[in-house]
C-alpha cells in the first residue's frame, strides 16, 4: 500500500522540483486534489467517482470531491471552496463549457493547475484535458447503423449543446452520415440537442420526431444510452421498439439489457476505469511538477490543449460478452437478468 508520504522525508531541507509550478508537491505532503463533478445522473458518473477516488488512494494522494447537480452557478462557488481549500490541483468535469473557464482563471490566480476531466472546458487556459476519443464515439455509432440501415430516414437525438461532448460525438456521426446524405441515400429528418442531457428532454423530441414524419423512420442515432433509452421508450409507444436500430453509448445497465433484448442496436463502451485511473495519475504528477507527456493536442477555442485521448469501443450483441461483461463493467446476470 502506497499510503501515506511519497518518499521518506529529508529533514528541513528545500525539496528539489523537476519545475517550478506553483505546487511543488513539498514532500512530506500528501497532493490534494479537487474534483469538481457536474453531475451524477448518469450511471457512469458514479463510477468516475469511485474510481478516481480509488486511484487517487492508490497513488498516496488525497482527494475532495463536489458535485453541482447539473448548475453553474454552483459548480463555480464548488470550485472556489475547492481553491480555497488549497487543494494542489484542479479537476473539473465542466456542467458548461464555456462558463466553466472562469474556474480555470480563478485557479490560476491562486497557482492551482486544471485538468478537464471527460469534457473540454472552452476557451481557457486549462492544463491538461484526458477523455476518450469522441469523435470516434460518434463514428462508431454511425458506421454501425449506416452498416444495417445504409438507406432511409434517420432522426438523430444529440447530447447536451453546452457540452463540447455533445458537439464531438455529433461531428462524428456526421462525419460518417454525410457522404450517404449527399448522395441521397440517407435524409436527416429530425435533428435536435437534448437540454442538460435530461432523458425527459430526448423523450419529447423523439415523439415530435415521430409524430412530424407519421412514425416513418428509419434509424435513430441518440447521443448517449439515457437519450437512447428515451427513443426507444418513444419508440415503444408506436410498437417500434425493436424494429428501428437505435445507437447510444455509455454501456449503461439498462443500455446493456437492451441490447440483449433486442431494443437498441448498439453501444459506446467506454472504460472508465482506465479514464479515472489515467486521470488521477496525471493529476497526481501536474501536481508534483512533473511533465505528464499528454501525445495529443486538442483546440479549445484559445489554445492547443495538451491531452490524452482514449478509445471507446463499439458493443452490440454479438461482442457484449467479451467487452463490458469480460471486463467486469457489468456482470452477466445483471445484464442477462430479463432475457
Ligand atoms: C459524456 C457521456 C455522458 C454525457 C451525459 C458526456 O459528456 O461523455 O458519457 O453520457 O456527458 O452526462
Amino acid at each position: 500500500n502506497k499510503r501515506g508520504t511519497p518518499k521518506p522525508t529529508m529533514a528541513a531541507k528545500p525539496t528539489p522540483t523537476v519545475d517550478s509550478g506553483a505546487n511543488p508537491g513539498v514532500e512530506g505532503k500528501k497532493i490534494k486534489i479537487g474534483f469538481s463533478m457536474d453531475t451524477l445522473q448518469e450511471e457512469r458518473w458514479q463510477k468516475d467517482r469511485d474510481l478516481f477516488k480509488e486511484a487517487v488512494l492508490a497513488l498516496g494522494a488525497e482527494v475532495e470531491i463536489m458535485e453541482a447537480n447539473g448548475d453553474d452557478a454552483r459548480q463555480i462557488s464548488q470550485a472556489e471552496t475547492l481553491i480555497g481549500q488549497g487543494v494542489d490541483i484542479l479537476v473539473v468535469v465542466p456542467h458548461n463549457a464555456e462558463a466553466t473557464a472562469t474556474i480555470v482563471k480563478k485557479a490560476h490566480s491562486a497557482g492551482i493547475k486544471v485538468l478537464s476531466y471527460d469534457r473540454l472546458i472552452k476557451n481557457a487556459d486549462i492544463d491538461l484535458y484526458v477523455s476518450f476519443d469522441n469523435e470516434k464515439v460518434g463514428e462508431l455509432q454511425a458506421k454501425a447503423i449506416t452498416k444495417l440501415v445504409p438507406k432511409g430516414k434517420y432522426v438523430y437525438i444529440g447530447g447536451a449543446e453546452t457540452d463540447n461532448n455533445a458537439h464531438l460525438v455529433k461531428r462524428g456521426v456526421f462525419n460518417v452520415l454525410q457522404p450517404l446524405i449527399d448522395n441521397g441515400s440517407i435524409t436527416v429528418v429530425y435533428d435536435q440537442w437534448t437540454k442538460d442531457w435530461k432523458p425527459v428532454n430526448s423523450l419529447a423530441h423523439m415523439r415530435d420526431a415521430l409524430n412530424a414524419n407519421d412514425n416513418e423512420i428509419d434509424a435513430v442515432i441518440a447521443g448517449n444510452d439515457a437519450t437512447a433509452g428515451s427513443a426507444v421508450q418513444a419508440l415503444a409507444e408506436h410498437e417500434l421498439a425493436g424494429k428501428i436500430p437505435v445507437a447510444g453509448q455509455d454501456a449503461e445497465l439498462a443500455g446493456a439489457q437492451r441490447i440483449v433484448q433486442g431494443m437498441q442496436t448498439m453501444t459506446v463502451y467506454k472504460p472508465i476505469k482506465a479514464l479515472a485511473y489515467k486521470a488521477a495519475e496525471l493529476a497526481v504528477k501536474m501536481a508534483k511538477g512533473e511533465n505528464v507527456g499528454a501525445d495529443r493536442k486538442v483546440n479549445n477555442g484559445k489554445i492547443e490543449v495538451p491531452s490524452v485521448l482514449l478509445p471507446p469501443i463499439a458493443v452490440n450483441k454479438l461482442n457484449i460478452d467479451e467487452t463490458i461483461i469480460a471486463d467486469g463493467f457489468h456482470a452477466k446476470e445483471d445484464v442477462y437478468r430479463n432475457v
